[in-house]
This record gives structure tokens, C-alpha cells and sequence, in this order.
């Protein structure tokens, strides 16, 4: 291969990726090998290594099989000679950057959303542990650890409590600082502090804070370049007792591509998870923000929302919203049917999820008792067993816990629960009846 169509290369990288990024990226690299099998471009560091192989080692490879054909091998190499060159255009892209609408720009910080504050912040047993931990870590005048990861699904109030928390500082005075942002975010500010000549005044910024709370820490996965630059301010700030939050959807021993010198780090301090909210705790963060709105929601409908929507904190806030602007649109007062009505929609689509309300509709239809007998205590053998199954299909079905399973049916013990699914089990096999009684249950339940 030879510079020639190097250069015509170049030209269809750039038609393909932009002229923006072409300029950004590619202006200071230089071809330092090529053959038929493999090309090997040089760039300035191993964050614009990275960077670039992930974003545009397959742009490179199109570009050269229309030119010449070929189809093998990209790499990008540091090339410790590339970044002189480059000085001097640097300033001038910066020169540019700065003078054209749209081009590099300093990424934007996060907001703080009032809604997110502490106070707005509902604790239950699905995050006490984290809240705990995560205001110990940023309000205690001696932690028992300076290190927070926390982690869980999403839509189960990670963002709001690391939000809160940055509040609070701010409310304290402290907000210069404590700095809160994702790592989205952070990563963007640190790309264009390389690109702007800013990293000297990045590095100030990150490693001399008191208190650092990032978000989304997932982000990071397989971008090996920031991962390192990451660390360096881990340490920094760790060596210093800084304190640190940190939030993720998933545990640190579960972030792929992620390298064991980070993990061991996060792994470090305090590691926290946030789960699915319980029913009772559902209802309490539906009372919380049913405040805000000016509706009146009797307990009733409440406690049907609480059980149909189980998965998450946000679809608990959308099925409010759709409640609530289903009863302005008819200017009827909240009821059960209107709830159940509006959220028909949500509660049937592709991920929804069977709650133990459908279990004992069926399984009373199916051996013909009333609603109202089941929840009761009498222990005919007919009603135990048909309560029996419908613990069993509650637990196979649903998300629920046994704990809210026995809540449910009168305020049973979660090993109450248990062991009537296991004796169901041991039934099931040697009641072919039963057996049958069942899977038409579950049938008719969609599953
Ligand atoms: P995540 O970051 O874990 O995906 P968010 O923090 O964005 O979730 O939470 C989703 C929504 O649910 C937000 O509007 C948030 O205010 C609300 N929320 C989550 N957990 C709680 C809670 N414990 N109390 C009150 N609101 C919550
Ligand atoms: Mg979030």
C-alpha cells in the first residue's frame, strides 16, 4: 500500500465519519505500517488508541476495500512521534473549534433536579442499606468508609440519591467542593480536555474535590483508555481520604470489560445494592408522589397500583401519570376501575408481568370458590389447597417476594409461604388431577 491511496483512504474515512470528527481524529495520526494482511496506524496516546479503534476501525476498513480493495487487519499503535507534529495544529483545531457553531464544546454539567432531594427520597428495605451508607459516606464527620458503590436495576433511584446527596451538600455550603456528574459526562470532559489542551485543569478539577459522585459508572465498560485515567483520580483522591459514591446497574465483579485494577478498587470500599421496592414500600413512594399532584387518591386504588406495577420506581411514577391524566381527560374522581382502565395498556404490554390479583382470579374461577373466601384463615382442605396454589403460582409467576406473598394472603410468614410451595411441589407429582388443574391455570394466565 502506498501513500497514495493512503491519502485517497483518508478521503473516504473522512466522507464516511464527517468532517468534524475526520479533523479531530485523524489529523493526528500517521500511517506507520502497511501490507496486505494488516494496517497499522499510529496515534498519540492509548485514550485516542482506544478511543479510536472502538469508533473507527471499521470506517478505516470500508474505506480501504473501496480504494484498493483490501480487506484486513486494523490497528492503532501509539506512535510516540505523532503528538509534536500535532502541537501546532492542535491549537489551530482549537482555534476553530472555538470560532464554528457546533464543534468541539465543553460538555454540559449535570442539573440539579429538585425533585431528587433527600427529603423526595422514600426509604424501605429495598434501599435502606444504600441510603444509609451513602449518607454516612457524605454527612458523617468520620465514615467507617470513605468508598460507596452502589448498585442496581434501573429505575430503582440511583440517580435520585446521588443527586440528593449532591443537594444536600450544596445546602451545606459544600457544593464547590463536591462534584456530581456521570460518567458519560465525565468521559466527554476529559476527551475534550485532551482536545482542548484542558487536561491539566481537568486533573485539577477531579482530583482535588472532597467529594466525587458518579453516576452511571457502567458507561466505562470497554473503554480501557479512560478506564486508566478513572483510576489515576481514584487514587488520588483515595490516598487523599477523599469521599466517593459511585453508581452503576451492575455489581463491580459483574462489569465486563472492565480492568481488575478498577474493580479491586471499587471493590475496596463499601459496595451496596438497591432492589425492586417492596409492596409496602411501593405504596409509600406512590403516597410521596401523590403529594405533588393535587389529586385524591383513595388507599384502594393505591394499594391496586402497588400491586400491579411491581418492576421499578419509574413505571410506578408512569402509571401515576397515566392515572392522573385519565381521570383530568373524563373529569371523573380516581377509582379502581378508572385505574385499572388506564393501565390496562401498560400493565398488557410485551413486558408485563402477571400479578397474584390475576393468580386468584383464575384459581377461584377454576375451582369455584368467591374472591373474598381466599384471603381468609378458614382452613377447609378445599380453600388451603387452592390457597396453596395460588402461593405457588405467585411465587413461579410474579416478582414477588414471599414476604409480600404472605402479606397478601393475611399476613402470613415468609416461611409460611415457603413451605407451602414445597409441599405443592411434592402434590403436584403424585396428584396428576391437580396437576392438570394447574396448568390450565396457568394457561389461562397467558403463561
Ligand atoms: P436509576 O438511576 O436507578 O435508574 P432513578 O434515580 O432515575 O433510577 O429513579 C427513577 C425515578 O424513580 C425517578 O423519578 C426517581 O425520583 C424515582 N425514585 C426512585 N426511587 C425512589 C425512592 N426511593 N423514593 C422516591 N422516588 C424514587
Ligand atoms: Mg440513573
Amino acid at each position: 500500500m502506498n501513500d497514495d491511496i493512503w491519502t485517497r483512504a483518508l478521503a473516504g474515512i473522512k466522507d464516511r465519519i464527517g468532517r468534524q470528527k475526520f479533523d479531530l481524529w485523524f489529523r493526528r495520526t500517521r500511517l506507520v505500517e502497511a501490507n496486505s494482511q494488516s494496517i497499522r496506524i499510529g496515534v498519540p496516546n492509548l485514550f485516542i488508541k482506544g478511543w479510536m479503534e472502538e469508533r473507527f476501525s471499521e470506517p478505516v476498513r470500508d474505506a480501504l476495500r473501496d480504494v484498493c480493495d483490501w480487506d484486513g487487519q486494523v490497528a492503532f499503535v501509539v506512535a510516540k512521534d505523532v503528538f509534536p507534529d500535532v502541537r501546532g495544529e492542535q491549537l489551530a483545531a482549537r482555534a476553530d473549534a472555538s470560532k464554528s457553531v457546533g464543534a468541539v464544546q465543553a460538555p454540559r454539567e449535570p442539573k440539579m433536579n429538585p425533585r431528587m432531594s433527600l427529603d423526595e427520597f422514600v426509604v424501605g428495605g429495598c434501599n435502606q442499606l444504600a441510603y444509609a451508607a451513602a449518607t454516612d459516606v457524605c454527612f458523617q464527620p468520620e465514615p467507617p468508609f470513605n468508598r460507596l458503590f452502589i448498585y442496581g436495576g434501573v429505575g430503582l433511584g440511583k440517580t435520585h440519591l446521588l443527586n440528593g446527596l449532591w443537594q444536600k451538600l450544596a445546602c451545606q455550603g459544600l457544593d464547590g467542593e463536591a462534584v456530581f456528574t456521570t460518567a458519560e459526562k465525565w468521559t466527554n470532559q476529559y476527551i475534550y480536555a485532551i482536545t482542548s489542551n484542558g487536561l491539566a485543569a481537568f486533573r485539577k478539577k477531579y482530583r482535588t474535590v472532597k467529594f466525587l459522585l458518579i453516576d452511571d459508572v457502567h458507561f466505562l465498560k470497554s473503554k480501557k483508555g479512560i478506564q486508566e485515567e478513572f483510576l489515576h483520580t481514584f487514587d488520588a483522591l483515595d490516598s487523599a481520604n477523599k469521599r466517593i459514591v459511585l453508581a452503576s446497574d451492575s455489581h463491580p465483579r459483574d462489569l465486563e470489560e472492565v480492568t481488575a485494577n478498577l474493580i479491586n478498587r471499587f471493590l475496596s470500599g463499601m459496595v451496596a445494592k438497591i432492589e425492586a421496592p417492596d409492596f409496602q414500600t411501593r405504596v409509600r413512594i406512590l403516597r410521596k408522589k401523590i403529594e405533588r399532584t393535587r389529586h385524591r387518591f383513595p388507599q384502594e386504588v393505591i394499594e391496586f397500583m402497588a400491586d400491579r406495577i411491581t418492576s421499578n420506581v419509574r413505571e410506578l411514577e408512569g402509571a401515576l401519570t397515566t392515572v392522573v391524566a385519565y381521570a383530568s381527560l373524563k373529569r371523573t374522581p380516581i377509582t379502581v376501575d378508572l385505574a385499572a382502565e388506564s393501565l390496562a395498556e401498560m400493565v398488557k404490554g410485551p413486558h408485563s408481568l402477571v400479578t397474584i390479583r390475576d393468580i386468584e382470579d383464575e384459581v377461584v374461577r377454576t375451582f369455584g370458590f368467591s374472591r373474598s373466601d381466599l384471603p381468609t384463615r378458614r382452613r377447609t382442605w378445599a380453600l388451603c389447597r387452592a390457597r396453596h396454589v395460588c402461593m405457588y403460582l405467585a411465587r413461579e409467576l410474579t416478582h414477588q417476594s414471599c414476604h409480600d406473598i404472605g402479606r397478601y394472603f393475611g399476613d402470613l410468614k415468609h416461611t409460611t409461604v415457603l413451605s407451602a410451595c414445597k409441599k405443592m411441589d411434592e402434590r403436584l407429582r403424585h396428584d396428576p388431577g391437580l396437576a392438570r388443574a394447574v396448568e390450565r391455570i396457568r394457561k389461562n394466565l397467558g403463561q
